[in-house]
C-alpha cells in the first residue's frame, strides 16, 4: 500500500492564481467582467481598445462614477467591493458584481493599471496593481497611487494577460478570434443597454469596429449590431405574470411593480418571425434588466424555444430570439456560478412555460397572417 502524502497549506499566491483561473478564461471574459463594473458604475459611454485579440491589451473607459482615492489600496484584494455588505444583501442584488473577485482575479494572471476620478475630486489617480496589492511602476517609484489628468469616471488597463500562467496562454485562440468574441460579448451587452453608448477598436486602428449611440432602444441596437435581415422580421412581446390578492390569474404587469410584488415576473421579447431562418441559433437571454443586468446561459430555456421553432421552421433552421427577464431578486440564486454564467430562479420551469407559449401563440398568429397574404 503506498503510503499517504502529506497534506499542505498551499501558498497564497497560488490559490489567487487557481481561483482567477476559473473566472478570466479568455480575453474576453476579463472584458464582460470590466463591462459590468462599468455599468454598475453608471457609466452612459464604454470605450474599448484593444492589441492583439486583449492578450497585450484590453483598455476599457467609463464615463461612471470613479473610484474614490482612498479605496485605491484595497481595490485588487480580493473580497473588496462596494456593492454588498450584508448576506441578505445577496438577496437584493442591483448590480451586475458583488464578489469583488474581478479585479482582485486579473491582477493574478495580468498587468493592471487604472486610471480614476470621482466628480468632488480635483484631479484623477493612477495606479497600478500586482497580485492583488498596488505595486511600484518602475523599479525605485513609489507604489502609492499618483495624481494626474484625467475625466471623470475610470479606465482600467489589463496588459500582458496570462504572462504568467502559460498554459492558458497557449490554449487561447489567435487574436483574431479573440477580438471577435470581445466584439460578440460587448454586442450582447450594447444590445441590452441601449442606452449607452460603446465603443470598440484595435489599437492605432483609426475607426472603431463596433460603435453605437447613446439613448437609443432594444430593436434599433438590433437593427445596428445585428444587421437589417434580423431586424425587418423581428417580433415583439411584452408580458409577465402577477399573482393577484384573489387568485393567481395571470394579468399585465407593470414593470414597477415587480420589486414589490415576489409572485411577479416581466419578459420582453424581440423574436424572428418564419422568414428569418439563420444555420445557428442567436439567443440573447437577461435575467433582470432593471435591476440586474445578467449575461447568461440557461440552456432549458434556450431548448423550450427551439421546441417552439421547430413547429415554425423548416428543419435545420433556426431563430434569433433577445429575451430580457425581469424577476424579483429576491426569487433569484446568483450565487451558483463563479461567472455567474448561470443563474437559478424560483418557478424556472412553470415561468419557462409560459414564455414559450407566448411566443408560440405570436408566432402561431403571424404564420396565419402570413398565409393569409399569400393567398391574396
Ligand atoms: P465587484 O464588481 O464584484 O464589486 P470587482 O473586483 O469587479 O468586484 O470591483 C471591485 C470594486 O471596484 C467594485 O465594487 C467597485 O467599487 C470598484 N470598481 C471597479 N470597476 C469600477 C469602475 N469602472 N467604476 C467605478 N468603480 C469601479
Ligand atoms: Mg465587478
Amino acid at each position: 500500500m503506498t503510503e499517504p502524502l502529506p497534506i499542505r497549506r498551499l501558498q497564497e499566491s497560488l490559490i489567487n492564481r487557481i481561483a482567477a483561473g476559473e473566472i478570466i478564461h479568455r480575453p474576453a471574459s476579463a472584458l464582460k467582467e470590466l463591462l459590468e463594473n462599468c455599468l454598475d458604475a453608471g457609466a452612459t459611454s464604454i470605450r474599448v481598445t484593444v492589441k492583439d485579440g486583449g492578450m497585450k491589451l484590453l483598455q476599457i473607459q467609463d464615463n461612471g462614477c470613479g473610484i474614490r482615492r482612498a479605496d485605491l489600496p484595497i481595490l485588487a484584494e480580493r473580497f473588496t467591493t462596494s456593492k454588498l455588505s450584508t448576506f441578505s444583501d445577496l438577496s437584493r442584488i442591483t448590480t451586475y458584481g458583488f464578489r469583488g473577485e474581478a479585479l482582485a482575479s486579473i491582477s493574478h494572471v495580468a498587468h493592471l493599471s487604472v486610471v480614476t476620478k470621482t466628480k468632488t475630486e480635483t484631479c484623477a489617480w493612477k495606479a497600478h496593481y500586482l497580485d492583488g496589492a498596488l505595486v511600484e511602476p518602475k523599479p525605485g517609484q513609489t507604489a502609492e497611487p499618483k495624481p494626474c489628468a484625467g475625466n471623470d469616471g475610470t479606465t482600467i488597463i489589463i496588459e500582458n494577460l496570462f504572462y504568467n500562467t502559460p498554459t492558458r496562454l497557449s490554449a487561447l485562440r489567435s487574436a483574431s478570434e479573440e477580438y471577435s468574441r470581445i466584439l460578440d460579448v460587448i454586442t450582447k451587452y450594447a444590445v441590452h443597454n441601449p442606452k449607452v453608448s460603446f465603443t470598440c477598436k484595435k489599437t492605432g486602428s483609426p475607426s472603431p469596429d463596433l460603435s453605437t449611440p447613446s439613448s437609443s432602444d432594444v430593436p434599433q441596437a438590433i437593427r445596428l449590431l445585428y444587421g437589417h435581415s434580423i431586424a425587418k422580421d423581428l417580433l415583439h412581446a411584452s408580458f409577465g405574470s402577477k399573482k393577484k390578492a384573489d387568485g393567481d390569474e395571470d394579468m399585465e404587469v407593470d414593470e414597477s411593480e415587480v420589486q414589490a410584488d415576489g409572485e411577479s415576473w416581466t419578459a420582453d421579447a424581440h423574436f424572428t418571425n418564419p422568414n428569418y431562418q439563420s444555420k445557428k441559433m442567436l439567443f440573447l437571454l437577461f435575467i433582470n434588466r432593471l435591476i440586474s443586468y445578467r449575461l447568461v446561459e440557461s440552456s432549458r430555456m434556450k431548448r423550450a424555444l427551439e421546441a417552439v421553432y421547430s413547429g415554425v421552421l423548416p428543419k435545420g433552421a433556426s431563430p434569433f430570439i433577445y429575451l430580457s427577464l425581469q424577476i424579483n431578486p429576491r426569487d433569484v440564486d446568483v450565487n451558483v456560478h463563479p461567472t455567474k454564467k448561470e443563474v437559478h430562479f424560483l418557478n424556472e420551469d412553470s415561468i419557462t412555460d409560459q414564455i414559450a407559449d407566448t411566443l408560440q401563440q405570436s408566432l402561431a398568429s403571424q404564420m396565419s397572417i402570413l398565409l393569409t397574404m399569400h393567398a391574396d
